[in-house]
């Protein structure tokens, strides 16, 4: 039987490697979330089978209490409150972790099992609070901004040795609990304090960093409960948590440090001196130059998602098509509020994979596109990013649309972005603004073209 089962835990890890492997395309990431899926469910069963001593009360309790919220949350969650979800899911992973390490706990515990399981707890403790206050600034019940204050890294290099230390106390004398609830309280403590001074527009870095917190949460409680699965998957979530954090601080520039460190987005950022004028056009005005383009470059951004434009945007790129344009997506890896945000939304209204080009792959064409229309992206077009050295966002990637013949850039009003920032293409002589929400703007153009 143990043959069996450690078999069970071969196939469902490998299984995951699959899974996480077909997630890398757009095109194949529905088949990879099923084959995960199954991992999971072989997992599962090969865990329950694996404990002697399983009341199934519990399980089933557990069973329909989890999969009702979270049924319930997949269907009544918009996409837009997505980012925050995640960051939710990630709290409870951590959460679970703490209390399946502390469940772990037994009197005759030995040495690596009492410092897995502390560390399973004050992971899992300060990804649990952190993630709590990552969805807080996604959703804006808090504010987004940095939270910053005088002699702050100090009070966190106090929390931090305070955490360590009572973490060895406890696992030299592991009767006394004291020492173990100091850990619980302090890693809560130490994920608010590790969030606040993060600004709302580096919210990505911190989901997929939170992330992989969660995964080696679960890889230490896997350590503690000696479950071999629970260590590889573990181990998965928190190694592919720490490459999405490198791609994203790389996207945008940036070292993880100066992200978790710098309170970037704080609100002391020194306004950009822009020059130029604001050049409003009409819906048909823009159909006349949108009817006589061959190449034009659609580049959607968070705006898009608020809209939920992605129907009517394919829609307009269809007839642009049957007009004889050339049409292409551009997609920022930051464009949105979570990783792939643009994807999602472009592949539920069928938008071809293929159309998609990633920036690296857009940029260097954008002198030859006619029109380059911006659907409610703002951060991740800002030429400031390029050209205004006192910019916050200086050094970041951004899509170059301000190189492209002519842009019409589709939002409501002259509100700044996620990064609270001002955007000096708005300002470009071959910029046109053309306000309005984007869904009613693009059902204007494709009435113009009809
Ligand atoms: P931004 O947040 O920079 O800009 C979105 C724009 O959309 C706003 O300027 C807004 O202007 C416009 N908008 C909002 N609603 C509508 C609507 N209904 N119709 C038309 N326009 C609308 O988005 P970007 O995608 O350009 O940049 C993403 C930013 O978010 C970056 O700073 C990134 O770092 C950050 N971020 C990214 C995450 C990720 O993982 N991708 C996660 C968290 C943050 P107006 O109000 O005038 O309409």
């Amino acid at each position: 039987m143990d043959m069996l089962i450690q078999f069970a835990y071969v196939v469902s890890a490998a299984l995951f490697i699959f899974g996480l492997k077909k997630l890398g395309s757009p095109a194949t990431a529905r088949r990879g979330n099923t084959i995960s899926a199954v991992g999971m469910l072989v997992a599962i069963v090969a865990a329950l089978l694996d404990q002697g001593i399983v009341d199934y009360q519990w399980i089933a309790i557990g069973f329909v209490a989890g999969g009702a919220i979270g049924a319930a949350a997949a269907r009544l969650v918009q996409m837009t409150s997505m980012p925050e979800m995640v960051a939710l899911f990630n709290g409870f992973g951590g959460l679970a972790s703490l209390l399946v390490g502390w469940a772990a706990l037994s009197p005759d515990a030995g040495t690596f099992t009492l410092i897995t399981i502390v560390l399973s707890i004050l992971i899992g403790g300060l990804t649990f609070t952190g993630s709590l206050i990552a969805y807080g600034k996604l959703s804006e019940n808090i504010g987004s901004g940095a939270v910053l204050f005088s002699g702050q890294q100090v009070v966190n290099s106090l929390i931090v040795l305070g955490i360590l230390g009572s973490a060895v106390m406890f696992c030299l004398q592991p009767g006394d609990m004291h020492w173990l609830y100091v850990v619980v309280g302090l890693s809560l403590v130490f994920g608010v304090m590790a969030v606040i001074p993060i600004g709302g527009a580096d919210m990505p870095v911190v989901i997929s960093l939170l992330n992989s917190y969660s995964g080696l949460a679960a890889c230490a409680a896997g350590f503690a409960v000696d479950n071999n699965i629970l260590i590889v998957a573990g181990s998965l979530v928190g190694a592919s948590g720490i490459i999405l954090t490198q791609i994203m601080c790389k996207a945008m520039n940036r070292s993880l440090a100066n992200v978790l460190f710098s309170g970037f987005g704080s609100g002391k950022v020194e306004a950009t001196e822009v020059e130029g004028e604001i050049k409003p056009i009409s819906v048909e005005d823009a159909y006349y130059v949108l009817e006589a383009a061959t190449n034009v470059a659609i580049i959607p951004g968070y705006g898009m998602a608020v809209a939920q434009a992605q129907h009517v945007v394919k829609e307009l790129c269809e007839l642009l098509e049957e007009n004889g344009a050339e049409v292409n997506f551009g997609i920022h890896p930051v464009a949105g509020r979570m990783p792939g945000h643009m994807n999602v939304l472009l592949a539920e209204a069928d938008v071809p994979y293929d159309q998609l080009l990633e920036m690296d792959d857009i940029n260097p064409r954008m002198e030859n596109v006619d029109v380059a229309i911006v659907i409610g992206a703002n951060d991740v077009v800002n030429p400031a990013a390029r050209e205004v050295e006192s910019s916050p966002i200086y050094g970041m990637p951004v899509i170059n649309v301000d190189m492209a013949r002519t842009v019409f850039v589709l939002k409501r009003s002259m509100a700044s972005g996620f990064a609270g920032i001002e955007n000096p293409l708005f300002y470009k002589d071959n910029t046109r603004m053309l306000f309005g929400d984007a869904k009613e703007s693009i059902g204007g153009l494709i009435r113009e073209f009809s």
